[in-house]
């Protein structure tokens, strides 16, 4: 069966449902995030520094408060 909407993955990192397809660039992360946190786990291993995984360019819409 063809499907261009991609393949339904969990995300290694959160695993949160999310497709698998060239639209989403940062497969099979669910976001850049995910896929960041994930890359820090294995290519920073001895030198992680806990409670510093999320990117600080992160965007919570919570904190846009103007
Ligand atoms: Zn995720």
């Amino acid at each position: 069966m063809t499907n261009d909407k991609g393949q339904i993955v969990s995300c290694p990192t959160c695993q949160k449902e999310n497709r698998y397809h060239t639209d989403n660039p940062f497969r099979p992360f669910c976001s850049e995030r995910c896929r960041l946190i994930d890359l820090g786990e294995w290519a920073d291993e001895g030198h992680r520094i806990p409670g510093r995984a999320i990117p600080e360019d992160f965007n919570d819409p919570e904190a846009d408060t103007h």
